[in-house]
């Protein structure tokens, strides 16, 4: 054993002895909080429910809400018995709940946030922090409320930080440094604050606007902090915003004004992977400002959400996932801090003894006194531990979060969560007794025995990778990650692929016919909706000529094309998938300038165009081949697909790869032939999938490029007795009259044409009247305005229980005002400009007729001059009937209807002619059951915005005037490409037939000469 570990040993075992004097259960409180954590611990799936319930109680108004919820969230009896148990009460919930008053179970609640809530107020806290002071414990207090949706929400929450630093440095004047030894590397009035509290609007791709933004709201506090003579430390939130928040704390304490105020920190969480080069960074960062600054030392405390988000989008996981190597990376961490003490002054925030032990042991050998550092801990947990270290003449510091419930309930969740973990220390040692050699093990040689295979692997049940190639037959599909623009190499590719689009400003692009590049002489041009005097591309235009052409290439490449194999069919898209993700950033930066996306839609985009290549590819290996459909003797009997034949592909403007690639290439692999007619307004995008399609290698004919003015060449090939199949996403107009026209037939028409028609939306979102109004706010606001509400999923009609209705109006006209307004070219703008003129003269008349119908609630005032912005616009006072209520839009304009109760909601929600998408906000699980039974949408989204559909995992398209009832990007799909062929023979002969009758059979696969 080496010396170092020997020391830990000593020193863990010391404050364990110390700790085991006072013996304290983890969960001193008795009562509802230790029966709580009791059965939580017991039963995971419980627990979930639990918390889920613990987390809404707080906004249910009466008693009888309280008991409804309760009975709801435990309804299944075996739960029920062991919630009775969690009563306190020993019979069936069912029979119990009548006797249960709800302010009882409200005030136990509360009664358990008081255990980690360290005041509702400044003057509250203030009663802790004196008690505490005669502990020797000193003080750091956050406010709580995290979750800002708008800018004056923001703005209180600065207000308040200001005060609760007056008040503390008032109350506080007296008081003295506990060790009364280098007290003047830690003032006793600390405060921690939290930067996603002080703006509304951050957004992980745009430090540099973020900076811009926080810094002028910090200043005057850490002016105020440095006249005061108190600390200011930044806490560190989600990943997303850490390198935000770095680059703030480094900006700020860089400037003259407080460049040699040594009193700032920042936290630095082991669990990322990145937290080596970061600490390193800041370290050097502090050498060369020459003032000594702070690092609060702690592990994370967004474990369970780094690695759900990240598996979620695909992202290489940011955290550790294997709890020993957060442990170790904190140790490497702690040494490099205590290394360079002449530099940094450390804080350890850990209840981890051995964590703790380590750091002790490690200063001791570096010769660093015990008062030049500090151990922080948080209010109402280990309070033994903080004992003993006083007692060992430590200093300790405890961080007190200061506020009411509401906003404190994340916090609140994520002390349960931290307190019942499986892996934490605190339920090892304090509710299931570990020994103190294993709480006190080298967290390096628990990783080295268990990669020998000595101990079973950590979190053994967790693996981000998969090892099969996701288009393998029975493999499970995996989705193309989105580009994690809080990545400073993202930001600066997306930089590089803008600047180097603007120099491609001017292209011009041919039509492709049987694979030649065809001009005409008819050219139109396709310009920036953000500055229209910009010119991205011009294109020739095909007439009838073209279109006679097109449909004379396609015809016959059909007869090759229809007898490739499936197989290689599904290569020529996998192909096209993979140049589609090495042109990424360029063909994001594009669709910013063609059709005026924010980055991470126009990423959005593109992901998903590679997502429908790799899906349809999957999917046609499972079709392929002809498959047995029963197992009879003497029979046999296949059913395989035979393709359609000539296919037009009629694609919109808004999801601009997306959509015109996912029906191109459901037609392709399916073995039809395609005309693909883009958007004009898309134009140059649309000519970059010829592109990668040719690059990938389809045949001359296969695939024909035609760009024109779909009321010419479109109506003409809608009406040709050559194309068999119309694939259309588009407006209600046009859908229609496709849908008319082609169910006309045609003298020479071989085949009765099969439309597949995506049209629009008017989708509503019902707000209940227990719904989380934190993430209600901001997703209706981004699925309302994301885009500037140019999608056919986006929400236009809001619908909110009157009984929440002020509260959420007044978050929600804050929200809208708070919304960034701008050139997409930027990052981290929500709203850019609508697509063209036409379309900003539709929507402003809409509003007109909105002001006419309706209450104007909010219009956005700060336009860019140039270009078609519509401003984000709020109607309220709507009846259902109303025009701007029944009609699809197509912009950033949203109606806000109130309604009695969700039997009103539900008629008013689906009371359109419309059903695509639909949406619900509730933390009652009744009422989303009644959601998901009865709202009329293709797809209903609960507690989520109603955008942002991905493959595989919400195949999309709506019923009703919406469309056909066909599902982009799922397992049927294909299905509509295709016409299905049975073969059936009798194989009997003088009643002998064979033993066995293959699952597949290939011979008849496709039409034979
Ligand atoms: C005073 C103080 C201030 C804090 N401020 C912040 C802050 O600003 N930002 C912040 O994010 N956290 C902060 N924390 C940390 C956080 O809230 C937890 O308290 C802390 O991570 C628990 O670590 P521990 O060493 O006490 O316990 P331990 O039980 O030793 O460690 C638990 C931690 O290990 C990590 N972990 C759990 N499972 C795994 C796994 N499977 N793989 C890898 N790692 C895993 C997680 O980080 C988890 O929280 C603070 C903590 C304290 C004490």
């Amino acid at each position: 054993m080496t010396s170092l570990q020997s020391e830990i040993e000593q020193r863990g075992r010391r404050i364990f002895e110390l700790v085991d004097k006072y013996p304290e259960s983890l969960f001193s409180k008795a009562g509802f909080y230790q029966r709580l954590m009791t059965l939580s611990m017991r039963d995971e799936q419980l627990k979930l429910q639990l918390f889920r319930f613990v987390a809404v109680l707080p906004s249910l108004h009466t008693s009888d809400e309280i008991i409804e919820h309760l009975q709801e969230y435990f309804a299944d009896g075996h739960e029920s018995r062991k919630v009775a148990e969690f009563l306190g009460v020993g019979i069936r919930l069912a029979g119990i709940v009548p006797r249960i008053s709800g302010p009882i179970l409200r005030w136990s609640v509360s009664e358990m946030a008081r255990q980690f809530i360290a005041g509702r107020n400044p003057n509250d806290v203030m009663r802790t922090l004196r008690k505490r002071r005669t502990q020797n414990i000193g003080f750091t207090v956050d406010l709580l409320g995290e979750a800002v949706v708008s800018e004056t929400e923001a703005d209180e929450y600065g207000a308040r930080y200001l005060d609760l630093l007056e008040g503390l440095a008032r109350e506080t004047k007296s008081w003295t440094d506990a060790l009364e030894n280098n007290s003047e590397l830690f003032p006793v009035v600390n405060l921690s604050v939290k930067i996603s509290a002080l703006y509304s609007q951050i957004s992980p791709d745009d430090p540099a606007e973020t900076i811009a933004h926080l810094a002028p709201k910090l200043r005057p506090l850490l002016r105020r902090a440095r006249e005061l003579g108190a600390f200011i430390n930044f806490d560190m939130e989600s990943y997303a915003h850490k390198n935000g928040t770095l680059e703030l704390f480094k900006t700020v304490f860089t400037e003259e004004e407080f460049k040699d105020w040594p009193h700032a920190g920042i936290v630095i969480q082991a669990y990322l992977r990145d937290s080596d080069a970061d600490l390193r960074d800041l370290i050097e960062w502090g050498r060369a400002r020459g003032t000594r600054f702070a690092v609060r030392l702690v592990k994370g405390a967004y474990w369970d959400y780094e690695t759900t988000k990240s598996r979620q989008n695909g992202w290489d996981c940011p955290v550790y996932l294997q709890k020993p190597e957060s442990d170790a990376n904190f140790e490497t961490l702690t040494r490099l801090l205590l290394e360079n003490e002449s530099i940094v002054t450390s804080a350890f925030g850990s209840h981890n003894v051995r964590s703790i032990a380590h750091a002790q042991a490690l200063a001791e050998q570096l010769g660093i006194d015990r008062s030049r550092f500090e151990f922080q801990l948080l209010y109402g947990m280990a309070g033994p531990i903080k004992r003993a270290l006083v007692e060992m003449g430590y200093r300790v510091r405890e961080y007190c979060p200061v506020g009411e419930l509401l906003p404190g309930m994340s916090y609140l969740v994520r002390r349960l969560l931290e307190n019942t973990s499986n892996e934490g220390f605190l339920r090892a040692k304090f509710s299931e007794n570990a020994p103190a050699e294993e709480l006190l093990r080298d967290p390096r040689e628990i990783l080295r025995r268990s990669r020998n295979g000595v101990l079973p692997p950590p979190n053994a049940t967790i693996n981000m990778t998969t090892t099969t190639p996701k288009t393998q037959l029975g493999a499970h599909y995996e989705n193309a990650p989105l580009t994690n623009f809080a990545l400073p190499e993202n930001q600066e590719k997306m930089r590089a692929a803008l600047r180097e689009q603007r120099n491609q400003f001017g292209r011009k692009v041919p039509l492709t016919i049987n694979g030649e590049k065809i001009w005409t002489d008819k050219i139109f041009s396709s310009v920036n909706p953000s500055q229209p005097d910009q010119i991205v591309g011009y294109a020739a235009e095909a007439g009838i000529p073209e279109a006679e052409r097109a449909v004379a290439a396609a015809r016959p490449a059909f007869e090759k094309w229809r007898r490739t194999s499936f197989e290689e069919r599904c290569q020529l898209l996998e192909r096209a998938a993979e140049i589609l993700e090495r042109r990424r950033f360029e063909l994001s930066a594009l669709e910013v300038f063609e059709v005026g996306k924010p980055w991470a839609e126009a990423d959005g985009d593109i992901r998903e165009a590679i997502d429908f290549c790799t899906f349809y590819a999957r999917q046609m290996r499972l079709i392929g081949r002809p498959r047995l459909t029963q197992n009879v003797p003497g029979e046999e009997s296949y059913q395989h697909y035979w393709p359609r034949g000539v296919a037009l592909v009629i694609a919109p403007w808004n999801f601009p790869m997306a959509i015109l690639c996912g029906m191109v290439s459901a037609a392709l692999v399916t073995g039809n032939t395609v005309i693909m007619k883009p958007s004009e307004q898309s134009v140059i995008i649309g000519s970059m999938l010829m592109e990668i399609y040719e690059e990938a290698g389809v045949p001359p004919g296969v695939l024909n490029f035609l760009n024109g003015k779909g009321s010419v060449i479109g109506a003409h090939m809608v009406d040709h007795k050559d194309v068999d199949l119309i694939a259309f996403t588009g407006s209600r107009e046009v859908g229609l009259w496709i849908w008319e026209t082609a169910g006309k037939t045609r003298e020479g028409q071989r085949e009765l044409k099969r439309v597949i028609c995506e049209m629009g939306g008017k989708n509503a979102m019902i707000v209940d009247s227990d719904a989380d109004l934190d993430e209600a706010i901001v997703d209706s606001i981004y699925s309302a305005f994301g885009f500037q509400g140019q999608k056919c999923s986006a929400l236009s009609r809001l619908i909110v229980l009157e009984e929440n209705y002020d509260r959420v109006m007044e978050r929600l006209l804050g929200a809208a005002a708070s919304v960034r307004v701008g050139n997409p070219e930027e990052p981290g703008i929500m709203v850019g400009p609508v697509i063209d003129e036409a379309a900003y003269r539709r929507i402003l008349d809409y509003i007109d007729v909105g002001k006419n119908e309706a209450t104007l609630a909010y219009q956005a005032k700060d336009l860019p001059p140039h270009g078609y912005f519509i401003p984000p616009t709020i109607f309220t006072g709507l009846k259902p009937n109303m025009q701007i209520a029944c009609e699809e839009i197509f912009g950033p304009v949203l109606s806000v209807i109130k309604v009695r109760d969700l039997d009103e909601a539900i008629e008013v929600a689906n009371g359109t002619d419309y059903a695509l998408t639909g949406g619900f906000f509730s933390r009652s699980p009744a009422n989303i059951e009644r959601i998901k039974a009865q709202l009329e949408a293709g797809n209903v989204y609960i507690n989520r915005p109603c955008t942002g559909a991905i493959v595989g995992r919400h195949p999309f398209g709506g019923f009703k005037m919406s469309g056909s009832g066909t599902k982009a990007g799922g397992k049927d799909y294909l299905l509509n490409f295709l016409i299905p062929r049975v073969v059936t023979e009798n194989v009997a002969r003088h009643g002998l037939a064979p033993e066995k009758t293959p699952e597949y059979r290939d011979e008849f696969l496709w039409p034979k000469h």
